[in-house]
């Protein structure tokens, strides 16, 4: 998993969409649905006006405070129809994702660094896909906080579904990385092992078990060692293949001397990968290509 920082760009447009559809149903008190007038209770419109501000921008500690103060109320269950509805059909199935994103930068999944965060439809129009980080089912009211909306790719989008880390939603924030909270890439680090002669496998090594939850949550471990074999074999082969140590002579020597080039230059000519954590998103495989190649430059 990466760490994102956030853009104002992305901060301001996700703000101005969505107190927008805040302010417009308190003062209009009901919701569409299927052309028909569906009345929102008094007691959520009060609720939504009190917190709209914080269920747009409040951290994830917050949002979770914020959904266990609504969950107290008494709310008959046509109402929470209504809600979930509200914050999931009218709400997020029509939000910008895709300006959204442009806006917020994020090219490749937060969770694996393999997938590009925009897809392709069934119209074959550009998709930008969205995880919910506490999974929407559950809490629809979370459905259009920013701090909930985490770039990602339709696989792990999907890996991770409505499924709950150990210890529950409620414990999440203790026992799994938010990308948006503490530092991650460094709390973990790729690496490998032979099978046997010729059979490099990918592993992953984690700094604490906050981290190896995390991986194995996302199965993020499961994605790279069964899909990160190619791109582990070319930069093995680069080291031991021939008699000199092509990987150092190619970063170190050729590029950076012959052509002036810095070390990230470099490494973006020869691996098409970004070396510093910040940019480690816009580019598939830089994490793990730059953790092994560190590790394959020390031998
Ligand atoms: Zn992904």
């Amino acid at each position: 998993m990466l760490s994102i920082s956030p853009t104002n760009e992305a901060i301001i447009f996700h703000k101005e969409k969505v107190i927008k559809l805040f302010e417009d149903t308190i003062k209009k008190g009901y919701i569409l649905r299927k052309k028909v007038q569906k009345k929102l209770s008094t007691e959520f419109l009060v609720f939504l006006d009190k917190y709209k501000e914080e269920l747009i921008c409040a951290k994830p500690e917050r949002l979770l405070e914020i959904n266990q103060e609504f969950q107290k109320k008494r709310i008959s269950s046509h109402q929470l129809k209504l809600i979930k509805s509200f914050f999931i059909q009218t709400g997020y199935k029509n939000f910008p994702n895709k300006e959204f994103l442009n806006l917020l930068g994020i090219d490749t999944c937060i969770y694996c660094n393999k997938n590009y965060t925009l897809d392709l439809d069934k119209l074959n129009n550009a998709r930008a896909e969205l995880d919910h980080w506490f999974p929407k089912e559950t809490f629809p009211l979370l459905a259009l906080s920013f701090y909930n909306l985490i770039p990602s790719c339709h696989s792990c989008n999907h890996i991770k579904h409505n499924n709950a880390p150990e210890g529950g939603w409620d414990n999440a924030l203790q026992n799994i990385n938010h990308p948006y909270l503490e530092d991650k890439t460094s709390i973990f680090s790729f690496s490998y092992f032979f099978t046997s002669i010729n059979q490099p496998k990918a592993i992953i090594r984690f700094a604490n078990t906050k981290a190896q939850n995390t991986i194995e949550f996302n199965k993020i471990d499961k994605i790279y060692e069964t899909q990160s074999g190619r791109e582990l074999k070319d930069l093995l082969d680069l080291r031991y293949k021939y008699s000199q140590n092509y990987l150092d002579i190619l970063l170190n020597k050729t590029f950076t001397k012959e052509f002036s080039m810095s070390q990230e230059e470099a490494y973006r000519m020869v691996f098409g990968i970004e070396t510093k954590e910040k940019d480690f998103h816009k580019r598939p495989f830089s994490k793990f290509k730059k953790d092994i190649i560190a590790e394959l430059l020390k031998i």
